[in-house]
C-alpha cells in the first residue's frame, strides 16, 4: 500500500461552512479511492498528538484549539502517487496562495482554516492513517 495512499482531514471550518460534499466530489473527481472514512471530533489531546511534529511553533495552540473545535471528515485515499497528487489537488497551506481551481482555494478562509490536511510524504501518510483507523476500518 506504501506510496499509493495519502491521508486527509476535511477540517472543522469546511465542515460548519458546509463544504464536505463539494470536497468529497473533488477528491473523487481527482481519481483518489476512499479506502477509509468517519466523522469524528477530536478531542484537544488527540488533536495536539496529530500535529506534535509543529509543537514549537507559534501557532501550535490555535492549531489545536481549531482542529478540536468541531468535527472533522478523516479519510485515507488510495491512487498513484497519492500523497504528491493530493497535495496538488488542495493547493498552498496559504489559500491566498493556492492555485486557481484547488480545495483550499475554493474553500479555505485563512492559513490558519485550510479547509483540508494532506500528508507530506509516504512515511507520514501511513502512521497518520494508523493514528486514525484501525486494519479491519481500511479497505485498499
Ligand atoms: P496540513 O499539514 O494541515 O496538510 P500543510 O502541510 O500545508 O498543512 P503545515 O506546515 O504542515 O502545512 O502546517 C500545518 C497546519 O498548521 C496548516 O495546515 C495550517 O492550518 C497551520 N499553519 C501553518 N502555518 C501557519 C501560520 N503561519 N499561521 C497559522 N496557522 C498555520
Ligand atoms: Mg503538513
Amino acid at each position: 500500500m506504501a506510496g499509493n495512499i495519502t491521508f486527509t482531514m476535511i477540517k472543522p471550518g469546511a465542515v460548519k461552512n458546509g463544504h464536505i460534499g463539494a470536497i468529497l466530489n473533488h477528491i473523487n473527481k481527482g481519481g483518489f479511492k476512499i479506502v477509509a472514512m468517519k466523522y469524528v471530533h477530536l478531542s484537544p489531546q488527540m488533536a495536539g498528538q496529530f500535529y506534535a511534529v509543529h509543537k514549537e511553533r507559534p501557532f501550535y495552540g490555535e492549531l489545536v484549539e481549531f482542529m478540536s473545535s468541531g468535527p472533522i471528515v478523516a479519510a485515507v485515499l488510495q491512487k498513484d502517487n497519492a500523497v504528491e497528487d493530493f497535495r496538488t489537488l488542495i493547493g498552498a497551506t496559504n489559500p491566498a496562495e493556492a492555485a486557481e481551481g484547488t480545495v483550499r482555494k475554493l474553500y479555505a478562509t485563512s492559513i490558519g482554516e485550510n479547509a483540508v490536511h494532506g500528508s507530506d510524504s509516504d512515511e507520514n501518510a501511513l502512521i497518520e492513517a494508523n493514528f486514525h483507523f484501525s486494519g479491519t476500518e481500511m479497505f485498499a
